[in-house]
């Protein structure tokens, strides 16, 4: 077969089930089409074929006898940023270039224990600090619906590798919608679990209150295939929570979108940059919803203007925490003939993170340093307690938020934003890791670029299986999720 790419989740396990065709056949033809179509979108950063294909013969032998699971043999690409035992995991910086990781991320073990087959590791933001994927030490990956323009961030190779079909779905995280938004730029679906449904062990910290890994992939159906893999406690992750999974494939048609109520945040659609195209199909996507039996009400969240400062203060905070065991002394990068410990410190940290990174850095020291810990760190802790709160009063009266996924649709590559601009493209995106809550983005048309468009809807806590649910049934009564990249039409 030569269109293997174009498969659903559903429809790769009904083959594979069926013997239509092996794990084999399918993960050699996307690695062929991964060596014909990355060399333009630069997706991943290491491919894994030899893996890869004894992980493929594996699978196929479980299926030969008939103790394979749901997913047994299906590929999956996953960000860099989750650890990966003897292979090179790098979160997209040159610290960590020469990292191979001795152990498996929670994640990754279960994916393995699913049998699904890696296919590699994919491109990212530096440390995931980014909105562009070109903070990347490995360059910028590529927009796979226009090649100059960026995929998004930080989880830009996870997004990029799907819209291209170069893997049928992705490991994201998002700290501040590194999923989310770029799932908005390539026309995918991508969910933001709850904090703590998803363990973060062996995903390599960025900021830790508020880092929370979910699943990229064309639709929700497919998203809830991926949730049933990574979703769960962890005794390895002390901020993981014990509850009840839920089966988020069984409950896809679980909510009923008849007499749902969809909140409209006022200040949302009042924001300066919101694009006019953006905000058309944003709109549009509700009122098809209101026809599906959606009420819309119109709501209040009046901490809107709160969001990107205390985020960017918070995250750089916990960062440049986190980010202090790169010194070059246990692993990662280390300078060439250090003078003394301190330019061993020094040289190190300054070669081998990025200006972004670096920024970050400096920033959230100065907010955790002596005299400015109250003035900024602890203040910034108060209005996000607020910001959650606002949150939750709206929750008394909505069963879902609405909202953009993002300002705008794809940057230009090099485009150049200054920082602070980039910042505010995450405005629709950031309060929701404040808060904790779960959230989706999901493709709802194109601007006058034909560059897709993300409608995000923020569920209460615990409430993933909902957001899949919704939009799936918004999936089963439009297309835009069918929509491929002209990129993801060439066949190997
Ligand atoms: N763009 C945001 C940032 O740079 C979010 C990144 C993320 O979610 N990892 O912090």
């Amino acid at each position: 077969m030569t269109d293997l790419h174009r498969l659903s989740v559903r429809e790769l396990t009904e083959g594979l089930a069926q013997a239509k065709f092996s794990s084999r056949e399918l993960t050699e033809h996307y690695l062929k089409r991964i060596e014909k179509v990355d060399a333009q979108v630069k997706s991943y950063v290491t491919v894994t074929a030899e893996q890869a294909l004894a992980q493929a013969d594996a699978a196929d032998e479980l299926r030969r006898a008939g103790t394979a699971g749901v997913l047994t043999g299906v590929p999956i690409a996953h960000k860099d940023i989750f650890c990966t035992q003897g292979i090179r995991t790098s979160a997209g910086s040159k610290m960590l270039d020469n990292f191979i990781s001795p152990y498996d991320a929670t994640v990754v073990a279960k994916g393995k224990a699913a049998g699904l087959v890696t296919l590699g590791k994919v491109n990212m933001d530096e440390f995931a600090m980014g909105s562009t994927s070109e903070s990347s030490y490995y360059g910028a990956t590529k927009n796979p619906w226009a090649l100059d323009h960026v995929p998004g961030g930080s989880s830009g190779g996870s997004a990029a590798v799907v819209a291209a079909d170069l893997a049928p779905f992705a490991t994201g995280t998002d700290t501040g919608g590194s999923i989310r938004q770029p799932a908005s730029f390539c026309g995918l679906t991508g969910l933001k679990p709850t904090y703590g449904r998803v363990s973060r062990y062996g995903m390599i910290a960025y900021a830790s209150s508020l880092d929370q890994g979910g699943p990229m992939a064309r639709s929700a159906e497919d998203c809830a295939y991926l949730m049933n893999v990574m979703a769960g406690h962890d005794a390895k992750d002390s901020t993981s929570v014990e509850k009840d999974v839920d089966d988020y494939v069984a409950n896809l048609n679980g909510t009923s979108v008849k007499g749902l109520r969809i909140g409209i945040p006022k200040q949302y659609f009042n924001v300066a940059g919101l694009a006019a195209d953006v905000k058309a199909r944003v709109e549009e996507s509700l009122k098809k919803l209101e026809e599906m039996g959606a009420i819309l009400v119109e709501i209040d969240l009046n901490m809107t203007e709160a969001y990107v400062p205390t985020y960017y203060l918070i995250a750089p905070a916990e960062a440049s925490s986190n980010l202090s065991r790169y010194d070059g002394v246990r692993y990662g990068y280390r300078c060439e003939d250090p003078k003394d410990i301190m330019d061993l410190y020094k040289r190190s940290r300054s070669e081998g993170f990025g200006p972004e990174v670096q920024r970050r850095i400096l920033i959230g020291t100065y907010a955790l340093s002596a005299g400015y810990y109250d003035a900024y760190y602890v203040k910034a802790q108060k209005v996000r307690r607020l910001i959650q709160q606002d949150f939750l009063k709206a929750f008394e009266s909505v069963d879902v938020i609405a909202a953009p996924a993002a300002p705008t649709t794809a940057y230009k590559i090099g485009a150049n934003l200054s920082p602070v601009e980039m910042y505010l493209g995450d405005i629709y995106t950031i309060a929701v890791n404040l808060a904790g809550l779960p959230a989706i983005s999901a493709p709802v048309g194109f601007d006058q670029d034909n560059l897709p468009v993300g409608l995000q809807l923020i569920g209460n806590y615990w409430s993933e299986s909902q957001l899949l649910s919704v939009v799936h049934q918004y999936q089963q009564a439009t297309d835009w999720h069918t929509k491929r990249a002209a990129i993801a039409e060439e066949n190997a």
